[in-house]
């Protein structure tokens, strides 16, 4: 919903700033000592400005980015340990009024098969997402007042309580509805800007409310004007250069941090992506994967306590290696059509009714499996926002280094959980090892010795344990 009396100043995002900054980034990086003297200020995990960040863009010297990499991994692990938290997106409805040109779902797709579940169809879907180990969603639904008011979107989120976080990703719209998202227990409220590029966001915007630059970048400072204080964001890379876009998503987290005070609780980087009626050849920005993987260490040492997500949009080789230089959050066994989980759990997307096509199909068992392979502990974790650690007490115990004393431990419970509940005979025997190993690393000896407690207490039949 749209209303031109409240807060839509979207002037922080300043152009000539973003190319300026470019600009001088490039002449920066030529400069070896300028270059070490900013990963210096990176590692005390203080963050970057958008301009220090440019120039970690623009390196193109192997050994300055190797230190880069090695410096992202390192500040990852100081903040979040080695747990990885999953999640699934459930996307309700594919109606749309919008005319996104990277998108399945836009309104001119008339090859597109529009559906809006039922609340009895949410309830399947739960269901079914429950049954596949998953506790948090993405819930998701395109912009149309009509077919989806938000008094639908609040009953979904009703109906799906039986899952421990519901984050919600719908349109913009006015502090009064975001106020009553609050009230009905959102977890993060989640916007993608798409592009921050003027020029580019009016052509990949041509038409419907969305088209509205300004009431679109300024939604998550009225998300948090109305009580929201967690809040996602995220540019689609691929609809304009990647690094001017960088550049504005994080002189947009600052300003986030600076008006509200309190920055972005998550950046996702969601990489454009074959769909129905969409022509991947108009899209000649997309970042390859070395340069996508140059992003994600920038906004990790950049912003080093917000999360980073990443999706099935990734293959698993991509995933691996994005893993490794900051995300902290992944999807798995998703399904990016309308009722898709409890048609056909662990198999392709309905291609009719799918947002974009997936890349990585593997069902949450095997995706677990992977993830421990790999020396990380799955996590199932939604403690803070239950616990109400969102906001500024979330930052506070991130930015002291706290939040990874309680990471751990809910890791290795809310694994244990899923591995008694739904894990292969494969996986839990690989799992019970990673615990067994993990909890003895957990340093403090009392909330190990509660750890240890909890984990019996799940094997006696107790669930959703947490710190
Ligand atoms: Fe609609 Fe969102 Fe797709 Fe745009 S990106 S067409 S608003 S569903
Ligand atoms: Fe996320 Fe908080 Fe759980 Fe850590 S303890 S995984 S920050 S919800």
């Amino acid at each position: 919903m749209y209303s031109k009396t409240e807060f839509q100043d979207s002037s922080f995002i300043d152009d000539a700033e973003i190319l300026s900054s470019l600009v001088e980034a490039k002449e920066t990086a030529k400069d070896v000592g300028a270059v070490r003297a900013i990963l210096d200020k990176a590692r005390s995990c203080n963050g970057l400005t958008h301009r220090e960040a440019a120039v970690l863009l623009e390196i193109d010297d192997p050994q300055l980015e190797h230190e880069l990499y090695a410096l992202a991994k390192e500040i990852k692990e100081r903040i979040y340990g080695r747990r990885i938290v999953l999640f699934a997106p459930l996307y309700v409805a594919n109606h749309c009024i919008n005319g996104c040109v990277y998108c399945g779902f836009h309104a001119g797709n008339n090859a597109m098969c529009r559906k809006k579940l039922t609340m009895e169809e949410i309830d399947q879907e739960a269901d079914a997402i429950l049954a596949l180990g998953h506790k948090r969603i993405a819930m998701e639904a395109g912009e149309d007042p009509v077919n989806i008011p938000l008094d639908y979107i609040i009953e979904c989120m009703k109906r799906g309580d039986s899952i421990r976080r519901i984050n919600v990703n719908i349109a913009a719209t006015t502090v009064e509805e975001y106020r009553r998202l609050k009230a009905a227990e959102i977890g993060t409220f989640i916007l993608f800007q798409e592009t921050f590029h003027r020029p580019t966001y009016a052509k990949m915007h041509p038409k419907g409310p969305k088209s509205n630059y300004d009431w679109h970048t300024t939604a998550l400072h009225r998300a948090q004007e109305g009580g929201i204080d967690d809040v996602g964001t995220g540019v689609l890379y691929g609809l304009y250069d990647y690094k001017y876009e960088t550049v504005a998503q994080l002189l947009y987290a600052e300003s986030l941090e600076k008006m509200c005070g309190v920055g972005p609780h998550t950046i996702s980087v969601p990489r454009m992506r074959e769909a129905e009626g969409v022509d991947m050849e108009k899209f000649p920005y997309l970042p390859t994967d070395e340069q996508f993987l140059r992003i994600i260490a920038v906004i990790r040492v950049a912003t080093p306590y917000t999360g980073m997500i990443l999706s099935t949009r990734e293959t698993p080789e991509t995933r691996r290696r994005a893993l490794d230089l900051g995300i902290s959050q992944v999807s798995a066994g998703s399904c990016t059509g309308i009722g898709g989980y409890h048609k056909e759990i662990g198999q392709p997307e309905q291609p009719d009714t799918a947002q974009f096509k997936v890349s990585d199909e593997r069902t949450p068992d095997e995706v677990l499996t992977w993830l421990c392979e790999d020396g990380y502990i799955p996590s199932y974790c939604t403690a803070c926002y239950r616990q109400g650690r969102t906001g500024d007490r979330f930052m506070s115990l991130a930015k002291s280094g706290q939040i990874r004393n309680i990471c751990q431990p809910n890791a290795l419970l809310t694994f244990k959980e899923y591995l008694i509940g739904y894990g292969s005979d494969h996986l839990k025997e690989l799992g019970e090892k990673v615990i067994a190993g993990e909890v003895e690393k957990i340093p403090s000896d009392k909330i190990k010795t509660l750890t240890k407690e909890r984990l019996h207490k799940l094997e006696e039949g107790a669930q959703d344990l947490y710190f």
